[in-house]
């Protein structure tokens, strides 16, 4: 591990943009990908006839191993700048994108948002942008990507950065909070190295606008909160669940309690990168044992916390939330499935209380009959079946959800107000 101060990043942006390629030529070129396993990948991709895919290759390849499971470790790709110690929290290319980016983006600090040159701004450049600022997200670094697929020209350049200010001002983020770099992460322009095919551009390259982030405030003060991502039964522990420390820390010794599972015990272990560590921190994948705790006494979506102030349960809660795309209009007593921190619920739109200018955030009106998408709206919410949440102004870590239904993101918000039962 490093001493570095760490940050967890996103990556954002429409399919086949270079997100993949992105990544792996990040790892590649900070040295943490091992050139053999990138040559063997190379290999690969021409065996198939296709050349150039390698770093994609590479990254199927860890997404693939951590969905078997096969290590505890759940095997975030990692790498490093001068300043900082980044994981990368979601794993572009999956199947399930907008669902990991939910969880990811949620606890993702910053994120660098790919968007091909040749392409612009598509569909999901704008689901993800709205998304992460939903979420919560501080800053964006916008890779222009495919600069070499039209001809490093400046003037598409600036056509593309124009249309993503665009995006970025509708959602609310400022222009302050936005850096563009023009990249080719096939061809590795301005990832590492400034590239003489732009010498129009005399900006940083990624490595450096992510080098330059913000240091993000590390939660550890908090209480814990550590959601539950999987519970493996390991062979001489017994049950290890794993997640992430979201806030606070984990010591072995604590007394911890999971909900809504409503079980706990006594820290035995904990497991991070194969050793064992006395405590984990905000940002630690983590697996750990706990005294007394079976392996069906606790599963995926269940938050630990400290016994004397165990993660809140909900029996409702009110909400604020954005509608982004729904083919009709939402009314009281919709039941989608809501995505917060590892846990999937329905839950029951009980009633819609009030409809909020989104720019201003004032009260446009109150009690509407529907919204429809575009609108921002505060909402009560019952969970069909237990849900851990909290109100994001106390944990924004746990705080906020997206709303998935008929396999997209509908709306996404955050919590105001829990009522426990
Ligand atoms: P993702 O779906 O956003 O993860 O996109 P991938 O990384 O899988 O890339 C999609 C396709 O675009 C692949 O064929 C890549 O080789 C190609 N690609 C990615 N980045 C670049 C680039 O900078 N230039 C060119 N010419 N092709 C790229």
């Amino acid at each position: 591990m490093s001493d570095k101060p760490h940050q967890n990043l996103a990556v954002i942006g429409h399919v086949d943009h270079g997100k993949s390629t992105m990544v792996g030529r990040l790892l590649f070129e900070t040295g943490s990908v091992p050139e053999h396993v990138i040559e063997q990948h190379r290999e690969e991709a021409e065996e198939k006839g296709k050349g150039g895919f390698e770093f994609a290759y590479v990254m199927d390849n860890l997404a693939e191993e951590r969905e078997r499971g096969v290590t505890i470790d759940i095997a975030h790709q990692e790498f490093d700048t001068d300043e900082y110690y980044f994981t990368i929290v979601d794993c572009p290319g999956h199947r399930d994108f907008v669902k990991n980016m939910i969880t990811g983006a949620s606890q993702a600090d910053n994120a660098v948002l790919v968007v091909a040159a040749d392409d612009g701004v598509a569909p999901q450049t704008q689901e993800h942008v709205f998304l992460s600022k939903t979420l919560g997200i501080n800053e964006l670094i916008i890779a222009v990507n495919k600069m070499d697929v039209v001809d490093y020209s400046e003037d598409k350049y600036e056509a593309v950065k124009d249309e993503v200010s665009k995006l970025l001002k509708q959602v609310n983020f400022k222009s302050d909070d936005a850096t563009f770099v023009p990249t080719s992460a096939f061809e590795g322009d301005n990832v590492s190295e400034q590239s003489d095919n732009t010498p129009w551009y005399d900006g940083p390259t990624l490595l450096e606008a992510l080098n330059d982030l913000e240091a993000p405030e590390p939660p550890t003060d908090a209480d814990l909160r550590l959601p539950i991502q999987d519970v493996y039964t390991i062979s001489g522990i017994g049950t290890v669940p794993v997640g992430r420390v979201e806030t606070g820390t984990l010591n072995v010794g604590d007394n911890v309690s999971f909900q809504p599972s409503d079980v706990g015990g006594e820290v035995k272990t904990v497991e991070m990168h194969h050793e064992e560590v006395p405590k984990a921190e905000p940002g630690d994948n983590v697996g750990f044992n706990v005294r007394g705790i079976g392996k069906d006494d606790i599963r995926r979506g269940d938050v630990c916390g400290p016994a004397d102030n165990p993660p809140k349960v909900a029996d409702t809660f009110t909400a604020r939330i954005v509608v982004m795309q729904h083919p009709s209009v939402i009314t009281a007593g919709y039941t989608p499935v809501f995505h917060a921190h590892t846990a999937q619920v329905a839950c029951t739109i009980e009633s819609i209380d009030a409809k909020i200018n989104p720019s201003t955030g004032e009260v446009a009106e109150e009690n509407p009959d529907f919204i429809k998408s575009g609108d921002a709206a505060k909402v009560t919410v019952r969970p069909q079946k237990p849900l851990s949440i909290e109100p994001a102004g106390e944990i924004p870590e746990l705080g906020s959800f997206a709303i998935r239904d008929m396999g997209q993101t509908v709306a996404a918000g955050q919590v105001l107000e829990v009522n426990e039962k």
